[in-house]
Parts: structure tokens; sequence; C-alpha cells
């Protein structure tokens, strides 16, 4: 795993390179933006970690134009404390994740084990489930073909439901992947939210798709397609068509 951290703080900088490379990352470092916005652009990188004030290009600028080409490596950005505006615009520019000055470096090292897994997901830029899709570098949703518009939040949570692949998550998990910087939320803001996206993507359809699973948290799945729960051994290929076999997990 390659990894290009783009941070002008040299002893910050110093920790996190050593860091990730005693946790076995390969790791190439840029001290000013210019040359950031370089390496990034030659591309070859599993993950980009970058800092939002930099000398030359900031961080902004580096994400937005990785995102203006379509190059769907997963971005975690370094934000200044309490900077609540920078991080609505990270997801706005299309980062993946934040990281609040000053950080515990179990903290980064988990968000970088996290979106190096949903990177996979990410590849493949837009992710189906049922009829669902989410284009994860243009963030825009749309269930049957018709769009539907979501805050960033909302997107947020989205996307890290369908990362998971229909896994179950807990709420303290969602929490932490789709907020970043809690702010003291409880496990009942992801209630809430979630009773907001179930609104906008699954009232007045048939076939729901964020599930409730009681005592262990949500799961975006499309329990009518293939794939949905294993144990089935059959060459079943793909989307199960019309009269495709059911599987009702619960
Ligand atoms: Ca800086």
């Amino acid at each position: 795993m390659r990894l290009l951290l783009v941070e002008d703080e040299r002893p910050l900088g110093n920790l996190i390179r050593q860091g990730l490379e005693q946790a076995g990352y390969k790791v190439e470092w840029a001290t000013d933006g210019d040359q950031g916005a370089l390496l990034a652009t030659e591309g070859g990188f599993d993950l980009v970690i970058l800092d939002v004030m930099l000398p030359g290009r900031d961080g902004w600028s580096i994400c937005q134009s990785l995102r203006a080409r379509r190059d769907p490596v997963p971005i975690l950005m370094l934000t200044a404390r309490d900077a609540v505006d920078d991080r609505v615009k990270g997801l706005e520019l299309g980062a993946d994740d934040y990281l609040t000055k000053p950080f515990d470096f179990k903290e980064l090292r988990a968000r970088v084990r996290a979106l190096l897994r949903r990177g996979n997901v990410n590849r493949a830029r837009v992710i189906r489930v049922g009829d669902l899709e989410i284009d994860t570098v243009s963030r825009r949703v749309s269930r049957g073909g018709s769009e539907i518009s979501l805050t960033a939040r909302e997107y947020a949570l989205l996307e890290t439901l369908a990362a998971s692949e229909g896994r179950i998550l807990d709420r303290e998990t969602i929490l932490a992947r789709a907020w970043p910087d809690p702010d003291g939320s409880g496990s009942n803001t992801v209630d809430v939210y979630i009773w907001m996206l179930r609104k906008k993507i699954d009232a007045d359809r048939s076939v729901k798709l964020i599930h409730t699973v009681h005592g262990r948290g949500y799961v975006l799945r499309d329990d009518h397609s293939s794939g949905g729960g294993g144990g089935s051994s059959g060459g079943n290929s793909g989307r199960a068509g019309a009269g495709g076999a059911e599987e009702q997990v619960s």
C-alpha cells in the first residue's frame, strides 16, 4: 500500500510518516502544496492524506483537481480545529474523511485502514445496491434513475453504509465513519439521520434498502437480489433477473 502525505509541519509529518511506515505502508511525503499536487497527479497511490493549509497550493485545490479528473483515490483531509466549514467544504469537494488537529496517531491509523478498505469499493466509483446508485466521485445519488438530493451528512451516512458491502454496522461505527468529528453527538444522532435518509431513499418504495437489525445496527442491502446474505451455492452470477430466487435476510 502506497500512501501520499502532504503536510508542511515537519514534526507532525515525521510522526505520521514514521507511524505509518511502522504499520507497513510505503509513504511519500510532500512538504508543500505544489509538490503534493505534482505527486498526486502522477498517481499510483492507494490513499492521499492532505493537510488543508499548505505553502503553495492548498489542500482544497489538490482535492478538487483530483476529483475533477475523476481520480477515485481515497482522500483524508487534516483540518484545523473546530473548523466546521472546512469539513463541509471538504465533503463537497470530494474528500472521504477528516481528522481534526491535534489528533491521536491511533485515530489516524484507524481512519487510514477504514479508507483503504473502502478504497476498493470507491475504485468502482459507482456503488449499486438494488436500483440505488451512488456515484462516489460526483456524489450523485439516484434510485430507479431518479436523482435524490441529500445533504452532506446524509450522503456521508449513505456512503458509509454502502461501503460496508452488506455488512451490519453498529451505531458507534457509523458515527465514527460518517461523523469524523461527532462534537458530542450520541448514537441517537445516527437514528435521526437514518430516519431522514429513509424518507429520501426508501419512502414510497416497495423494496426497502435500509434495514434495522435489532440490537445490532443498520445495514444497506437489497434483500431481493442475489448476494444479500450468502449461503447460496448455486452459480448465481450477477443480479437475479425477474423470476430470480428471492433470498430473505432478516
Ligand atoms: Ca499546514
